[in-house]
């Protein structure tokens, strides 16, 4: 999929159509864990003598399953950085797409 660099589009927070810049978001690291915080994991069983976290990570990581990652294509998380006031929006509907070219 081809995407313009820059599209006209309406901002909600300048209330009309302004110049938007489009990029890609990436992926961001939020250390080993996934979901939650390690404060909550380590209260989670502390009142079982402190060990244990009620089965919350007994069963394999996503990527171990049997059907993830079948898919070949993914829906891009495209972002639109309106040029007036530099707010980022995020796209309602994503096609599917096995690449993304901004240009
Ligand atoms: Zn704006």
């Amino acid at each position: 999929m081809k995407k313009p660099k820059k599209v006209n589009r309406y901002c909600k927070y300048c209330k009309k159509h302004q110049e938007h810049e489009v990029s890609v978001a990436k992926k961001r690291d939020r250390g080993s864990l996934k979901k939650g915080s390690l404060p909550r994991l380590e209260n989670r069983g502390s009142g079982t003598k402190g060990f244990g976290n009620h089965g919350k990570y007994s069963r394999k990581a996503k990527s171990a399953w049997k059907m993830s990652g079948a898919k070949s294509s993914k829906k891009p998380d495209l972002r639109y950085k309106c040029k007036t006031c530099g707010k980022i929006s995020v796209q309602g509907k994503g096609k599917r797409a096995k690449k993304v070219e901004i240009k």
